[in-house]
């Protein structure tokens, strides 16, 4: 048996694991690169995949660094299973139809522009038909089910605690267990389940995206944002918070409302200009059965729609324009994440020069983000072709990342671990990874390997 490592080899994007038994071949997940320049090329390159000759996809969760290359995967050929949780399969699709929506209107502009300098029309990786495509194949599978995939290969989720619906997979083949961690989230998440321990591995393969700290409690964190914001009520400032629509947004928008709630912060306009978001947090209402505990019993009393009277929601762009005008204090919660697209680039570039501008980063910013520039301190950036001065007050958050920090990882790892396991670090950049791989030397003695993207894992 051989594993294929299609992506987030070295970097957090582009998650994909080709396995292939003298039997079958099956992908675990298959995302999207992103955040640097000339992806575009590796993004339509599906290396050693003939799409045609895939048996079936399973999907750890949602996210479209794991989903977002399965439309070109269909395209191209591919008619087997694509097996995901309930959860996964509703939120995956809105991340792709968001994503053919992007892919068309970055192909159209640049379309244009080639014309006018006399060269060839710009293809979109995929459009929204070839999304349309996806969604007959997918096959749901609940948590702790076991289920043969293809043949010989069996495949059991267990909670994730990442997004809602993610799961780590556990996979037998070939008289192995190996184990896909997907992204694993840290313990305490509002909403979330914490992480269930993986079973004994042969082959382990870990995310490392924060494998060389811990973040900081969250405890600490949401303390922090209590301050930015009571400084933002006091000082009428608008605050924008770049946010993943799905999973963050319905995070800042809990611990918002507990400080409301609890008494901390006045009641001032929270927005949500992001349709994706809107969406995502009428499936969070949905799948409350995924809850955990405490947010359960919040459910059952009510309190959601209780603190949702606090915020509105703009759909249409108007609305969204309409924000330009608006006076402070407020919340402004956009995508996208990592200010590389979304309706949050017009509010950055409206806002960036105001030294009464607060920007609260709330999530990872990967090299070659507009995010990164400003987080690492960028005093001009570029905004739709345009120089920005960097005014504003710009704050980083790190608590509340939807990833385990290093501690997490190696107690998450120590229950899959054991003698013989091999270890294999992805879903890292080459810091935090190296960093992993040396806390993993320490504490257990074994040497995990590096994989590069394209590299096989012989197993
Ligand atoms: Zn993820």
């Amino acid at each position: 048996m051989r594993i294929t490592l299609c992506g987030a080899a070295g970097e957090v994007t582009g998650s994909g694991y080709l396995v292939e038994t003298d039997r079958v071949r099956v992908l675990v997940d298959f995302g999207m690169f992103q955040g640097r320049r000339a992806t575009d090329q590796r993004n339509r390159d599906l290396g050693p995949i003939e799409p045609n000759a895939v048996h079936a996809v399973v999907l750890t969760h949602a996210h479209l660094d794991h989903t977002g290359r399965l439309p070109l995967l269909v395209a191209k050929g591919f008619r087997g299973p694509i097996f995901a949780t309930p959860a996964t399969e509703e939120f995956m699709d809105l991340i792709l139809a968001d994503s053919a929506e992007i892919q068309e209107g970055d192909a159209a502009r640049l379309t244009r522009v080639a014309r006018r300098a006399g060269r060839r029309t710009v293809e979109p990786l995929y459009t929204r038909d070839d999304v349309r495509r996806v969604a007959p194949l997918v096959r749901r599978i609940g948590y702790e089910e076991r289920r043969e995939v293809a043949k010989g290969v069996t495949v059991r989720l267990f909670e994730a605690g990442h997004i809602l619906g993610s799961g780590s997979i556990e996979m037998h083949a070939a008289g192995k267990t190996i184990v896909f961690s997907g992204d694993i989230g840290p313990n305490g998440l509002p909403f979330l389940r914490d992480p269930v321990r993986p079973p004994r591995a042969d082959t382990l393969f870990l995310e490392s995206t924060y494998g060389d700290r811990d973040h900081r409690s969250l405890d600490a964190t949401v303390a922090e944002l209590h301050e930015i914001l009571e400084r933002a009520v006091r000082e009428k400032s608008i605050v924008l918070i770049p946010s993943f629509a799905i999973g963050r947004a319905q995070q800042m928008l809990f611990h918002i409302a507990e400080l409301v709630r609890g008494g901390h912060i006045p009641d001032f306009p929270v927005y949500v200009d992001s349709p994706m978001a809107i969406e995502a947090t009428r499936l969070y209402g949905k799948h409350q059965g995924l809850f955990d505990a405490e947010a359960r019993s919040l459910a059952r009393r009510g309190q959601f729609q209780e603190d949702l009277k606090n915020v509105r929601f703009l759909t249409t762009a108007d609305e969204s324009r309409r924000l330009n005008e608006i006076d402070g204090p407020a919340v402004v919660i956009a995508g996208s994440g990592m200010c590389n697209g979304g309706r949050i680039l017009h509010h950055l570039k409206h806002h960036l020069w105001r030294e009464e501008t607060v920007v609260v980063f709330v999530g990872y910013q990967s090299e070659g983000t507009l995010g990164r520039a400003l987080v690492t301190g960028s005093k001009v950036v570029a905004i739709y072709g345009e120089r920005i001065r960097v005014a504003a007050r710009i704050h980083t958050l790190g608590g509340f990342s939807a990833h385990a920090g290093r501690t997490e990882l190696l107690g998450w790892a120590d229950a899959a671990i054991g003698a013989g396991t091999r270890v294999v670090l992805t879903h890292g950049e080459d810091k935090p990874r190296a960093a992993l791989a040396e806390a993993i030397r320490e504490r257990f003695r074994i040497d995990a390997t590096l994989p590069a993207r394209g590299d096989v894992i012989e197993l």
